[in-house]
């Protein structure tokens, strides 16, 4: 899967941006800056390469957790367990389907 530069969440356009030092900062890979109307990823660098399944898995979290927050769900957007279990589970049916809409 090829990662979007902007992707529309309910509506609302999301730039998608790569950031070198994102592990280094926070201790993450991933980050949903709603202030920023912005998903941040880790890039690929040389301490850190992930894989394209590891990318799209990383999207997918922030993706629930804008979805969430667009929601007005607080307590299901700080539920990271909550967020991660969904993100694996729709990876997988997205992926081992391989549906497109
Ligand atoms: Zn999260």
């Amino acid at each position: 899967m090829k990662i979007p530069d902007k992707i529309k969440i309910v509506g609302r356009d999301i730039k998608v941006v790569w950031v070198p030092d994102l592990v280094q900062q926070d201790d993450i890979v991933g980050q949903a800056a709603f202030r920023y109307d912005t998903i941040r990823l880790q890039s690929n660098n040389a301490g850190l390469i992930k894989t394209p399944q590891s990318l799209a898995l990383s999207l997918l979290h922030e993706i629930l957790h804008w979805a969430f927050f667009l929601m007005h769900e607080d307590k299901q957007n700080k539920d990271e367990a909550l967020v991660s279990r969904l993100s694996e589970v729709l990876y997988q049916v997205l992926h081992d389907n391989q549906l497109r809409f």
